[in-house]
């Protein structure tokens, strides 16, 4: 059994060894595994006790992993000075996202589906449609009311990411919600009634008053931060002149593919792949080179 602390929605609580941990990211080649997640009897071994309730979290059908959420003040004593494992190993809270640069890619994954597991099953207490206790179904990940029997699936809401070229430049923008210097493509949830090509259409349009054609389909990626599912698509800017939606965008504007900002998501994130792409697709080697290893 593996346990994942998760002392608030962007951390992890991890194991290290002593010598392993320089700066995680910077010198730990992806898989390399050197941050892994403790397991319940060295919680055992820190003194940590959870409550009953917290083991059967995700392990109703032989998962591997547990995960708890707990309050910043239960992490303390696990991080305090001297708190070891016998084993030599030592506790840390990292960035969930620092952690999938630096975890093994399956233990990283099963890290994020138990996260976005504990989230809805604290969020599913209780049946949406007659108020009474749910459970966990034996036959499939779901939960189901005790009373009417209504049967509550793990919510995983789709959001759609996208790459706009207009003659060899690509569009990317800075939300007021990140900071300064910080630039991303644009990304927004699909609303319901839509379809994906749709939800690009309108995001962009929303966002930046453009139009588009050739919207292609290019990857995904799970986001459960707490729990989306990131659709990546390409597209043409077909029409229109940048006019942004101030409630939202900081600014915007057309990047070639030398002129990508010094600030953009990290490695780990399907934004920055699609970046990547754009600099394959119209930059130089060179170009691309010098993005690849930033
Ligand atoms: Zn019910």
């Amino acid at each position: 059994m593996r346990v994942a602390l998760f002392p608030d929605t962007r951390s992890v609580v991890v194991l290290t060894a002593p010598g392993e941990h320089s700066s995680p990211g910077e010198h730990s080649p992806r898989g390399a595994a050197l941050h892994r997640l403790p397991r319940e009897e060295e919680l055992r071994d820190l003194a940590i006790s959870l409550p009953p309730a917290a083991w059967r979290v995700s392990d109703h059908r032989g998962e591997q992993m547990t995960g708890v959420l707990l309050d910043s003040a239960a992490v303390e004593p696990l991080l305090q000075e001297g708190a070891g494992t016998p084993a030599g190993l030592i506790p840390a809270v990292i960035s969930r996202r620092t952690a999938a640069d630096t975890m093994d890619i399956l233990e990283c994954s099963q890290m994020n589906r138990t996260y976005h597991l504990t989230a809805w099953n604290g969020n599913t207490r209780f049946c949406g449609a007659c108020a009474a206790p749910m459970e966990w179904s034996t036959v499939e990940t779901a939960k189901v009311c005790t009373t009417c029997g209504m049967v509550q699936y793990p919510r995983i809401n789709p959001a759609v990411i996208m790459a706009v070229v207009r003659e060899g430049k690509l569009l990317m923008a800075r939300a007021h919600r990140h900071p300064e210097g910080m630039f991303s493509v644009l990304a927004g949830f699909v609303e319901a009634g839509e379809n994906l090509e749709l939800a690009v259409s309108r995001e962009v349009h929303e966002e930046c008053g453009l139009l588009l054609r050739n919207i292609t389909y290019f990857s995904s990626q799970p986001w459960p931060f707490p729990d989306s599912l990131m659709i990546a698509f390409t597209a043409e800017h077909a029409g229109g002149e940048i006019v942004l939606e101030e409630s939202e965008i900081a600014e915007a504007g057309w990047f070639g593919p030398g002129e990508i900002p010094p600030r953009i998501p990290d490695t780990y994130s399907v934004a920055r792949r699609l970046i990547e792409w754009f600099v394959s697709e119209y930059g130089t080697e060179a170009q691309l080179r010098k993005l690849l290893t930033r």
